[in-house]
């Protein structure tokens, strides 16, 4: 036998390297949505107002009354690794921003046609770019590419068209667009509950009525109440939690965190699980802590109920890595067992009714 021709390796144009990286961090329209809320968080945003056509598949604008871009920045900011947040590896380790790696818009401007209208307190008016393949276009045939004066109020409007037009297999792995509408409309209220001192809008373009409206609330209850319903919100209870006094500490587990957990009580009951994970503000999945907010439930709920929990954990940045996966949804930090033992010890014994006072441990 003989064996065959190895085939050449060849180095792969940029434009499809960047293509590849965007379609791992811009999965579907909510990642782009996702991306795009946290930009406006960074920035300072108490105000986010989003309109979606087709399921954001067609148009998903998002207006925020931030700090806004400087005009300076505009020619580099949808380059890849551009970013105002970070500028030594050492950063990362104590991140305080969502955003850290300048990949969001470049991303975005490989799979879809980006525009941004934005204005900083200081300029006199604002400024229109557009961007493709991570740089500047001209707006129409004929135009500059460069940044266009305009009118505009403080703040950031990026408009996102057509996403994935130019990735074809991508756009037919989509679901409907009522469903990824219905994505959309999941992560907004998530992050409308874990920011809810922001006020949140998000609408169909043409309706006039908005699909959420979140005004800023006094407490996460207060706002789980109003984004999810009186149902949940009438069976709340509340609990903050941190490492547990009473433990053996071994020398890797001293490090401080605090949890606050809002959760329904034996009164609420649901056929849908649903769970709120925020890590450090980021909003994540873990399906280890899912199932131990699960099975806390088992010998409190019928069989085939479910409760609705929001977790906000808050670890040391240096214990937590955010730079495992590349939708920054899945993060890693050092004592996740001790973590998730001790928040479901305390959540149950609430939920059993044996502490009626919030427990908060003094730190030793
Ligand atoms: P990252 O968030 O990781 O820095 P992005 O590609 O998401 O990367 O954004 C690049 C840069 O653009 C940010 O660092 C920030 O300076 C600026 N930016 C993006 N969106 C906004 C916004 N809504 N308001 C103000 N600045 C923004
Ligand atoms: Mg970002």
């Amino acid at each position: 036998i003989t064996p065959t021709e190895p085939k050449p390796i060849i180095r792969l144009k940029e434009s499809v390297i960047n293509k590849i990286a965007a379609g791992e961090i811009i999965h579907r329209p909510s990642s782009a949505l996702k991306e795009l809320i946290e930009n406006c968080l960074d920035a300072g945003s108490t105000s986010i107002r989003v309109t979606i056509k087709d399921g954001g598949m067609k148009l998903l604008q998002i207006q925020d009354n931030g700090c806004g871009i400087k005009n300076s920045d505009l020619p580099i900011l949808a380059e890849r690794f551009t970013t105002s947040k970070l500028s030594s590896y050492s950063d990362l380790s104590h991140l305080t921003t969502y955003g850290f790696r300048g990949e969001a818009l470049a991303s975005i401007s490989h799979v879809a046609r980006l525009s941004v209208t934005t204005k900083t307190a200081a300029a006199e008016h604002a400024w229109k770019a557009c961007y493709e393949d991570g740089k500047l276009v001209p707006a129409k045939a004929g135009q500059t590419a460069d940044p266009k004066p305009c009118a505009g109020n403080d703040g950031t409007i990026i408009t996102v068209e057509d996403l994935f037009h130019n990735t074809p297999t991508r756009l037919s792995a989509l679901r409907s667009s009522t469903e990824e509408y219905a994505r959309i409309l999941d992560v907004m209220t998530k992050y409308a509950v874990h920011n809810y001192k922001v006020a949140f809008v998000c609408k169909k373009s043409g309706s006039s009525t908005p699909d959420l409206s979140s005004s800023p609330a006094s407490s996460v209850s207060q706002a789980v109440n109003l984004l999810y319903g009186t149902s949940i919100g009438k069976s709340l209870l509340q609990v903050t939690c941190g490492p547990d006094p009473n433990a053996v500490h071994t020398s890797k587990d001293t490090q401080s965190w605090k949890g606050e957990v809002v959760f329904t009580n034996a009164s609420y009951q649901s056929k849908k699980f649903i769970f709120l994970l925020f890590i450090n503000h980021r909003l994540v999945e873990s399906a280890r802590m899912k199932r131990a907010m699960e099975a806390m439930y088992t010998s409190i709920l019928p069989k085939g109920f479910s409760p609705f929990v929001y977790l906000s954990l808050e670890i040391d940045p240096q214990s937590v890595d955010v730079n495992v996966h590349p939708t920054k949804r899945e993060v890693h930090f050092l004592n996740e067992d001790a973590i998730v033992e001790r928040v479901c010890n305390v959540a149950q014994d609430r939920l059993h009714n044996k502490s009626q006072s919030r427990s908060y441990p003094t730190q030793t």
